[in-house]
Order: structure tokens, then C-alpha cells, then sequence
């Protein structure tokens, strides 16, 4: 405005007063003049469905309706204006009963003739455009959550200077913070864990040319934990050669750990189809063969008895070598069609006793001595007694047969936590992790006699007492066997 055409500053305000209230006369926006202790002189008419032009007019803003928190926020925007003679902005409450409207109000220094003279408010409901922002703040604030959620993070990786940047989800799955990481590549590199350093390595020389990166690898957390990280990146080159590496990485050991799960469950599915397989084809060929061995043993007998002396020798190896094929033929029958189990009321410190008595003979054979603890007066359990003992014979024959003369071979029997509990611990040769991982799968054997199904049979039969068959070994110390069974209710 031209100072020039007001002789007073009263005249300038009422032409001002007057532009305003034409150009104002309609909603929605409307707009204030105040004098600089902040009474209100003028107000366009459009004001009024907020406010009436009388508790407006002659009084600050003091009196409008909003709450406390706005009116101090209103008295120092105003102190920045009138003190700094600069415009301001701020977004404040209209209270009215039953209703809160968000305004926008814009203050304007307005000076004439090089003095401030007044503000001047421009105000306008912005209710609408708020809602918009705090809905964009919440899903924006959500992402956030689902990016925290994910464990994903964003780094970036100065090639040049191979300095990194991290953003605090990254740190969070590294559980470090900027105290205790470097923040450079080398630094980076040395919480990968060692075979996957490598691995890396080319897929950050790689990115150089392919400009994408993307893999997984582990780590070692600050907290000494694994976790397994999948990364994803892109290679920028800005202009002189200077490139980034940039993406997000995530935690996905969880993930991981349920795959391998998965795999291991597959793995032991592919086992029992072997091994039904395997009971198919059992049933079969036994039954074909049981009876031809019989025969072929009858007549060894026979020729046995008549034999003269150098023939017998050929005689007994025969007779030896058909009981052994009889063994094989027997197991597999057992395990192509296992007899239904008869449970019964057993007392197992009595059962083990029998099989130990049983075994004995065997035992001194090899020079080797059954240690029998039982360590309670009994051990109920529901069970088929032929199919315990067989499970006992087994398992203690391994452990004779694993030992070298004038070992001991301890068997304990005893109840913990409604389980009853055989252990059978040998002296002997023990097992590599390669045979642990192997036994008890049908006709995986060490012995040159062997017949690799005593373990599997074993399992089979303690499985289907609802028990559980572990097996611990050390190469060199020995192996312990314990077999677990659900305890009968000893008083029943
Ligand atoms: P077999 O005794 O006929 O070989 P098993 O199923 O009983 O078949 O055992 C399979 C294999 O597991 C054995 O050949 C042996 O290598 C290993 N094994 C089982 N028990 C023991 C044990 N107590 N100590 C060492 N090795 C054992
Ligand atoms: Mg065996």
C-alpha cells in the first residue's frame, strides 16, 4: 500500500479495514487486524460461523476459544512477529462446544511508513488437509512398525571410502550400536562369520558390474549370536568413478530355521518311506526264503551227523552261515510285519534282570561284565514283555560287541519325572558323528556280521510304546543308550 495516500495511520487502517471486509465478505477464509498489544480492530464478516465479530472486536486473541496449550503458542508466535517483524505461521485448535476445527493462521507484520503499525491475521480451516497429513503420519508410522517388524534395515556403502551408514534396524539385528561398530567395511566383513566372508566379498566385487547385489549370509551379532541375513542392494556410480552401494538387509534366521527344519523333517520322511519300502519288500522275499532255509538247515544237520571229520568243518560254517541268514530273515519279518504288541503290568527292574541273566553267557564270551543297578525296588510300565526284552537284547548286545575284553558294561534302571528310564552304557569303541547320524537306518552296519537292523528295530518297537530311544556316543569313550517308557501309574 502507498503510505503516501493516508494522511494518518487511523486513515490507513480503515482503508485497509475496507479492502479487507470487501474482499472478505464470504467464508471461508477470514481475516484479522490487530493493534500491536494485540487487541483486535477490525475482522472480516466471514468470521462468523467460527466467532461473533463482537468477542472479537476490542479484545486479543486471548479470549478466543482454544485450549491453554495453543493460547501460549499463540503469545509466542505473536512476540516473534511484533519483536522480529517477520510473518509466521501456526496451526492451532478451534474449540467451539461439540466440535474442533484445525485452523491455519497466517500473522503478518504490517508497517507504514518504516514503523510497525499492526498485524495483520490471515486465518483459514484446514481441517481437511490435517486429517490427510495425520493419516499419511500414521501409515508412514506404520510402515515403520512393519519395517521394524521385518528386522529390515538400510546401509549404504561408500565405495571409495568404504565407509558405511546404517540406520538403527540394521544395528538392532547386529545387536551393536555406533559406540561398538567401526562403521567401515573391514569392520562389516569381520561380523560375517568366516565361511561366508568370501561369499560376500564377490557379491560386492560383483555389484560393481551387475550394479544389483543380493544374497544371504551369517553373522556373528555383538551378542555372539548367529543369525542368518539376507541382503539386497544396487550399485550407483555418481559422476568421477565415485560409487554406492546401497539396500536393505534383513533378519531372517527365523525363516532359516524352519526351512532346515523343514529339510530334516523331509529327510526323515524320505527314511520312513525307505523303510516301508524296505517292510514291503521284507515281507515278500522272508516268506520265500524262511522255508528253503529251514529245509537247508534240516539237511546240514543230518549230513552233520554223518559227516566225517574234515567235512564237518565245511559243515559247521555252513550251519553257521544259514543261522545267520535265518537272523536276517527273522529281524526282517519282525520288521516288515511287527507282531501286535500285548501290553501288560511289567515290572522292568525285573524284565532288564531276565535279559541281563539272558545275556550273561554272551557277555563272558567276550570277556566282558554286566554291572546291573537298578536304582528303585521296582519301575512299572505298561508294556509287551517279548518286545522289551528283545529291545534290551539288542541294545546290550551292541555295547558287548562294541568292547574290548575286561571292559564293564553298566545298565541302570530307574524312574524320573513319570518316565522309566534303561540305560545301557558301554566302555567301547563309540561312534563318529557320520555312524551317529546313520544308525538305526535299516542295514547300515559297522560289524562284518552285522545285519544293521538291531538298532532300528529297536526304535521302532520303543516308538511304539509311546517311549523315546537316545543315543549318546564319543569315539573312543564309549556309548550310552537310554530308553525312555511313560511310567504306569504305580499304584494302579
Ligand atoms: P548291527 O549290530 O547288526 O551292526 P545295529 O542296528 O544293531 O546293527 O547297529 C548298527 C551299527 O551301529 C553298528 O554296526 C555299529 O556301527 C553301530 N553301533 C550300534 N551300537 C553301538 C555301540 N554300543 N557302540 C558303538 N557302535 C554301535
Ligand atoms: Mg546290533
Amino acid at each position: 500500500m502507498e503510505d503516501s495516500r493516508f494522511p494518518s495511520l487511523d486513515a490507513r487502517v480503515r482503508a485497509v479495514v475496507e479492502a479487507l471486509g470487501g474482499a472478505f465478505r464470504e467464508g471461508p477464509d477470514w481475516v484479522s487486524y490487530h493493534a500491536l498489544n494485540a487487541e483486535c480492530l477490525y475482522v472480516t464478516p466471514s468470521v462468523r460461523p467460527w466467532m461473533g465479530e463482537a468477542d472479537l472486536v476490542g479484545r486479543s486473541f486471548a479470549n478466543w476459544p482454544m485450549n491453554d496449550e495453543d493460547r501460549t503458542r499463540w503469545a509466542s508466535v505473536w512476540m516473534e512477529v511484533v519483536t522480529g517483524r517477520m510473518a509466521r505461521r501456526l496451526v492451532w485448535r478451534h474449540e467451539k462446544v461439540g466440535a474442533v476445527r484445525w485452523m491455519e493462521s497466517v500473522l503478518l507484520p504490517d508497517e507504514w511508513r518504516g514503523e510497525l503499525v499492526g498485524v495483520m491475521a490471515w486465518h483459514r480451516d484446514v481441517t481437511d488437509r490435517q486429517e490427510r497429513e495425520w493419516a499419511l503420519e500414521a501409515s508412514i508410522q506404520r510402515l515403520q512398525l512393519a519395517y521394524g517388524l521385518a528386522r529390515s534395515g538400510y546401509w549404504e556403502l561408500d565405495v571409495a571410502t568404504r565407509r558405511l551408514t546404517w540406520s538403527q534396524e540394521v544395528y538392532d539385528i547386529w545387536e551393536t550400536d555406533p559406540e561398538h561398530f567401526a562403521a567401515t567395511y573391514d569392520a562389516f566383513l569381520e561380523t560375517v562369520v568366516p565361511e561366508d566372508r568370501l561369499l560376500v566379498e564377490q557379491a560386492v566385487s560383483r555389484a560393481m558390474h551387475t550394479h544389483t547385489y543380493e544374497l544371504e549370509y551369517r553373522i556373528r551379532t555383538g551378542r555372539g549370536q548367529i543369525r542368518f541375513v539376507r541382503s539386497v542392494g544396487r550399485y550407483h556410480e555418481h559422476g568421477g568413478g565415485r560409487g554406492v552401494l546401497f539396500g536393505a538387509v534383513q533378519d531372517v534366521t527365523a525363516q532359516k530355521e524352519s526351512e532346515l527344519a523343514l529339510a530334516a523333517s523331509r529327510e526323515l520322511l524320505a527314511r520312513s518311506d525307505k523303510l516301508a519300502a524296505v517292510g514291503q519288500l521284507a515281507a515278500g522275499i522272508a516268506h520265500e526264503i524262511r522255508n528253503p532255509l529251514t529245509a537247508l538247515r534240516g539237511f546240514i544237520d543230518l549230513m552233520y551227523q554223518r559227516a566225517r571229520s574234515n567235512n564237518r568243518r565245511y559243515l559247521e560254517i555252513m550251519r553257521g552261515e544259514v543261522s545267520r541268514m535265518e537272523a536276517i530273515v527273522s529281524e526282517l519279518l519282525r520288521l516288515a510285519r511287527p507282531d501286535r504288541p500285548q501290553f501288560q503290568q511289567l515290572d522292568l527292574v525285573d524284565l532288564v534282570q531276565e535279559v541281563v541273566a539272558f545275556m550273561s553267557a554272551q557277555a563272558l564270551l567276550h570277556g566282558v561284565e554286566i554291572q546291573y543297578e537298578p536304582r528303585a525296588a521296582s519301575v512299572m510300565v505298561e508294556g509287551d514283555p517279548n518286545q522289551l526284552k528283545q529291545v534290551f537284547i539288542n541294545l546290550m548286545r551292541n555295547g558287548i560287541e562294541a568292547m574290548q575284553p575286561g571292559g564293564a558294561l553298566r545298565v541302570l534302571v530307574w524312574e524320573d519325572g513319570g518316565r522309566a528310564r534303561v540305560q545301557i552304557a558301554d566302555q567301547g569303541s563309540g561312534m563318529p558323528p557320520e555312524a551317529l547320524a546313520r544308525i538305526g537306518e535299516p542295514f547300515f552296519t559297522t560289524k562284518e556280521q552285522g545285519t544293521g537292523l538291531g538298532v532300528m528295530v529297536s526304535k521302532r518297537m520303543v516308538a511304539d510304546h509311546g517311549g523315546d530311544l537316545r543315543i549318546e556316543s564319543e569315539v573312543g569313550r564309549g556309548t550310552t543308550v537310554t530308553v525312555l517308557l511313560p511310567a504306569a501309574k504305580s499304584n494302579a
